[in-house]
């Protein structure tokens, strides 16, 4: 997975730490050094972050900031803060912003310039924004934590299994990692989980993993139809945050179609939806062509359905066609850069358009000679008609010029 030039990027950027490591422990160890005591943040979910402290030191504080940022984020926020008569510290951050995912980390710090004209940094210091307004519940099995505050003991069971059913079936076709810790958060009703989506940043409806922290979030009430739904959304689910620890930062370069069709693969109950929404839209050829589905899916529900509905068809057709080694090799030459077109011709020898019109040959049963030739069929008349339009011409110059020379004779 690790290509050598990142490889010794990486080195690099140790390297570069290793050397400026214990320059700052000197700095925040040194004489005259700051004191950070009670550190405390509230949260209050979707709305406010609260961080505060009291920061003493031997001599004045001539300015303090508060550092803090989301662990992956590269940017750090920087708020310069006023220090009260005792040394006491606050800021309140608006969480309405939406731009920290829910129950992602968030790490912060305190760096102040004394009147030594030196500047000091606090050890940083580790919390979750976690969505607190529900009483959550807790069961784990392996790496594997579930989180739910509607439903019986039997309700967390289940979805530990449903869980772990969706790591089989995951494993048959991305390998998966049982060290990372993974957190299933289920909300009662889809009001509650949109909430929180858009609370994080996200408008988006159903279920929602944000992989990089490992965090899935999906909206199951309890009730007769909670087997299937926990079946269908936490191995979906499940897959996108395996096909991320497998992928790394190629995740990113992967089609929409590949890994939503790889994750709408693992549902253990196959959406009957799907099969109808195919049916009708190859019946009146409003099928969207794959390569309108790499960047992003359509933003309107009946569009986005059908969207899933064709890449979950169209990933099984490719896994039929070529085996699940098939899927890797696209994957991997998806992850090298090529780009939605080529990848496909690079992994399986066949460009992203002729695999998309051999599925709706195959699986749609289209003949797609005679849609090429009625998609054709506009431009063959403006054809004719471009060339008809100079033919006149010729044949009407002729005229006249036989019309000329029978009267000059
Ligand atoms: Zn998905």
């Amino acid at each position: 997975m690790l290509n050598p030039r990142k490889f010794v990027l990486k080195l690099m950027a140790i390297l570069l730490i290793a050397a400026v490591l214990p320059f700052n422990v000197k700095q925040a160890k040194g004489q005259g050094g700051i004191v950070v005591e009670q550190p405390q943040v509230a949260v209050n979910f979707g709305q406010s972050i609260t961080f505060q402290a009291k920061v003493t030191s031997p001599i004045p504080i001539q300015q303090i900031s508060l550092l803090f940022r989301e662990i992956n984020e590269e940017t750090t926020r920087v708020e310069t803060l006023t220090v009260g008569a005792d040394g006491f510290v606050s800021f309140t951050y608006d969480a309405s912003l939406n731009l920290i995912p829910p129950f992602s980390w968030i790490v912060f710090w305190f760096q102040a310039t004394l009147n030594d004209n030196q500047t000091y940094t606090s050890d940083p210091i580790r919390f979750q924004y976690k969505d607190d307004r529900f009483p959550w519940r807790d069961t784990s099995r392996a790496n594997v934590n579930i989180h739910w505050y509607a439903g019986d003991d039997a309700f967390g069971a289940a979805a530990l299994d449903a869980a772990g059913s969706g790591m089989l079936a995951i494993n048959e076709l991305v390998p998966i990692s049982l060290n990372d810790p993974i957190d299933i958060y289920i909300y009662s009703n889809t009001t509650d989980l949109q909430n929180t989506l858009m609370l994080g940043g996200v408008d988006w409806a159903g279920g929602h993993a944000n992989p990089e922290i490992g965090v899935v979030l999906v909206a199951i009430a309890p009730g007769a139809s909670q087997g299937i739904e926990m079946q269908t959304k936490i191995p979906h689910e499940l897959a996108h945050v395996m096909l991320y620890r497998s992928l790394g930062d190629t995740y990113a370069n992967q089609p929409i179609w590949l890994l939503e069709g790889i994750a709408s693969m693992v549902e253990l109950y196959p959406n009957p939806d799907y099969a109808r929404a195919l049916e009708i839209a190859s019946g009146d050829d409003s099928l969207i062509a794959f390569e309108n589905l790499c960047a992003s899916f359509p933003a309107d529900a009946g569009n986005a359905f059908l969207a899933y509905a064709q890449s979950q068809s169209f990933v099984s057709y490719i896994r039929d066609s070529f085996g699940s080694s098939g899927l890797t090799r696209l994957t991997n030459s998806y992850s090298e850069g090529f780009g939605c077109e080529l990848g496909a011709t690079n992994a399986l020898g066949t460009p992203l358009s002729q695999l998309d019109a051999r599925w709706r040959e195959n699986v749609l049963g289209q003949n797609t000679a005679g849609v090429a030739l009625r998609n054709l069929l506009p431009f063959l008349l403006l054809l004719a008609l471009v060339l008809m339009v100079p033919l006149w011409g010729t044949i009407d110059m002729l005229r006249q010029r036989r019309k000329n020379g029978n009267n000059s004779t």
